[in-house]
């Protein structure tokens, strides 16, 4: 837990989401601002600022994290197979995008089309 992270706060429910998912180490809940029909976003609850931090001995939780990442999206509209899928996207660092300093997958998809982030 970081004192001023937003998404700390969330996986925390001090600040209330749209949760969808939540176990001992991950957090996920609907974007604020969606930019497709399905868009999540999949949180680790401890605080890592991006994937610039991730170090090979975070190989076992991040891998837990990808695998959640299919399961959410199938489980919140996304269709499965080949006509179906979703893209997840991890901005990282300002170069990046990134907005929100606590490391976060964007889990995005719904049936085209709709407008390419
Ligand atoms: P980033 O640009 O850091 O990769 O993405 C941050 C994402 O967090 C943005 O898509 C933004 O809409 C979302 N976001 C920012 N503030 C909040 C919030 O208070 N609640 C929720 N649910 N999403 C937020
Ligand atoms: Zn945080």
């Amino acid at each position: 837990m970081s004192e001023n992270c937003l998404f700390c706060k969330i996986a925390k429910g001090t600040i209330p989401s749209k949760k969808v998912y939540e176990d001992e180490d991950f957090f996920a809940f609907h974007d604020i601002n969606p930019a497709a029909p399905v868009h999540l976003l999949l949180i680790p609850k401890r605080h890592i600022v991006s994937m610039h931090d991730v170090q090979a001995d975070d190989a076992p939780w991040l891998g837990k994290m990808m695998a959640l990442a299919p399961r959410l999206a199938a489980e919140n509209g996304c269709r499965p197979g080949a006509e179906g899928g979703f893209r997840v996207v991890v901005n990282t660092g300002s170069d990046g995008g990134q907005e929100i300093a606590h490391l976060h997958f964007h889990i995005i998809g719904g049936e085209r089309p709709w407008h390419k982030r």
